[in-house]
């Protein structure tokens, strides 16, 4: 069902006036973590104002280590829904377990599945019944193959509301965190009609690199960016600061991609 073969025009998803895979860039930004509905107030009007359409922000935090913040939980679902609808944002977040799915679709438009748990197939599952869109992050060590496989599921289950999202992966590069790897957004546009969204963020883990990365990503044909920003990165719960974009710098990039866009 992921293949272009099965359904030769492109998947375009329709969501509260937003289309994500269509002739507009979508764009999504906002901190790693919801912290505080302060926090994220501020950053929606950030968002919203530089031009962006969905506000992301993650409330279950899949951390590395069980000792770092794992994140507000519930309450933060609430605070995002509440600065999305104020300011007028679509909200994507992380859901990390099936139980979690169906409180995190009450409140969030999109729901996004991490890079750890692109093979989780109890989630993916899950993410088939119902009908809210799902952003797929590639596993770190993820085969193209794989990766539409894992989307197979979703889509399998009756959810036709899957896009595609490099994230970067491991190789024996550790300047960077990851190496976005550019040649996913084409090659997946070829294999698929789903949305590809690229994550410049995480794609490098540096956050002097989130824009040159970000251009690149839109040159090579993707339909979307998710972008983190924050407004104190410094002082952020969790260490993705260092990749955050200050909100001038956020605000900016946009820009450049409103005068990209008639060129790609
Ligand atoms: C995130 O978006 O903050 C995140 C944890 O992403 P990934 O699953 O790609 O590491
Ligand atoms: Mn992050």
């Amino acid at each position: 069902l992921a293949s272009r073969d099965f359904h030769p025009a492109n998947t375009v998803i329709k969501l509260k006036g937003v289309e994500i895979g269509g002739e507009e860039l979508t764009v999504m930004g906002g901190p790693c973590a919801v912290e505080s509905p302060e926090q994220i107030d501020e950053i929606a009007r950030l968002v919203k104002a530089a031009g962006g359409q969905v506000l992301r922000g993650g409330a279950f935090k899949p951390r590395t280590g069980p000792y770092s913040f794992q994140g507000v939980g519930v309450e933060g679902l609430k605070m995002m829904k509440e600065a999305g609808d104020k300011h007028g944002l679509l909200t994507i977040t992380e859901v990390m377990t099936p139980e979690y799915v169906d409180i995190c679709a009450e409140y969030a438009d999109i729901l996004q599945v991490g890079t750890r748990n692109m093979q989780n197939f109890d989630l993916l599952r899950k993410l088939g019944t119902i009908q809210t869109p799902v952003l797929l992050k590639r596993g770190f060590s993820a085969t193209y193959d794989e990766f539409l496989n894992a989307a197979e599921y979703i889509l399998a289950g009756g959810n036709p509301n899957v896009m595609l999202c490099e994230r970067g992966i491991r190789t024996f590069e550790t300047y960077t965190r990851n190496t976005l790897d550019l040649s996913a957004i084409p090659v997946l546009q070829s294999l698929s009609h789903l949305p590809v969204i690229s994550d410049p963020s995480h794609g490098t883990g540096r956050r002097e690199l989130v824009e040159p990365m970000a251009k690149a990503s839109v040159a090579a044909g993707a339909n979307g960016l998710i972008i983190e920003m924050h407004t104190d990165p410094d002082n952020s719960m969790t260490g993705d600061g260092v990749q955050s974009l200050f909100p001038d710098q956020f605000a900016r990039l946009l820009q450049d991609f409103e005068k990209l866009a008639p060129l790609f």
